[in-house]
């Protein structure tokens, strides 16, 4: 299927950064992760706890998904927290977790890298670099990710503009790393009964400007676990390359995130389910 969704004028009224432009190569970006790739006509789905909490967490969680279609284990090790006094990750400890996990089960691993003292050491043990929401316009972050060959994740800033979320990719295509996913995750609007406005209309839009895939992170996006499913079947219609969703073995004792985490029940459905929309869209899960 020709997922090129990128023809014609697009009129957004601005200018789309050279590298990242749609015009600038002639074929669609595939990010290859540890041989997973995203960016086809498969459907990828990244998915695992908000962070990594202790073996046993992780190797069910990652045993769930794995058996559901899941393709690449998510987990943060650094989290970025509101408060000072929520649980911060288990740092490196979390990454060789994670490590284990994926000599266990096969998958590739994503996690978040929120400083740029700590890219060396997330780049040895990652396959993709998550660059989270709240560091989408740390500029010296996305240069050194830029200067990893890794695949990086780029979550749009929850305040930021499709424009802004561009400018963010370019800077990390101007180091020479062209491996680049980007993430919608959810604005800030004048909206409270959900965590943040799913936007989905950016995917559609990035993906007529850009060569570069786009997933959505329905989890972040909506806050809400009994929602998730509808914005994951959603965002495979719009057109979504992939999906990054949190799932956890026992949602209710996360410590992290376990409001919008769904159950392993709650996420083998949804992969049924997916399936048919993706078929519906000319797509596969992968
Ligand atoms: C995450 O995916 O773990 C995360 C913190 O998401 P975001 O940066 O989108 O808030
Ligand atoms: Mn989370």
């Amino acid at each position: 299927m020709d997922t090129n969704l990128c023809n014609g004028p697009a009129n957004v009224g601005f200018p789309i950064p050279a590298k990242v432009a749609r015009e600038a190569k002639p074929d669609l970006t595939l990010v290859n992760i540890a041989g997973v790739e995203v960016g086809g006509s498969a459907v990828v789905v990244i998915a695992g706890p908000c962070a990594v909490e202790s073996l046993e967490q992780l190797f069910d969680t990652a045993r769930t998904v794995k058996a559901g279609g899941a393709r690449i284990l998510r987990g943060g090790a650094f989290k970025p927290r509101s408060s000072p006094y929520s649980f911060q990750g288990l740092g490196e400890d979390g990454l060789k977790l994670l490590s284990s996990i994926r000599a266990e089960t096969g998958l590739p691993i994503v996690t978040e890298v929120m400083d740029t003292r700590q890219v060396e050491l997330v780049n040895s043990y990652a396959d993709m670099i998550q660059v989270g929401s709240r560091n989408m316009q740390n500029y010296p972050l996305l240069k050194e990710v830029g200067m990893c060959r890794k695949p990086v994740l780029l979550k749009r800033g929850m305040m930021a503009t499709i424009q802004e979320f561009l400018l963010a990719a370019e800077y990390i295509l101007n180091q020479g790393n062209e491996q680049v996913i980007l993430c919608e995750r959810g604005i800030r609007t004048f909206e409270t009964s959900t965590r943040n406005t799913l936007d989905l209309s950016a995917v559609p839009m990035l993906k007529r400007l850009t060569h570069l895939p786009v997933i959505v992170d329905p989890s972040h996006g909506t806050g809400l676990r009994w929602m998730v499913p509808a914005l994951a079947k959603a965002a495979v219609a719009v057109g979504a390359d992939g999906l990054i969703m949190e799932v956890h073995y026992r949602p209710d004792e996360a410590l992290c995130d376990g409001h919008q985490s769904l159950d392993p029940d709650e996420f083998t459905q949804l992969m049924t389910d997916l399936k048919r929309i993706a078929i519906a869209v000319d797509r596969n899960i992968l």
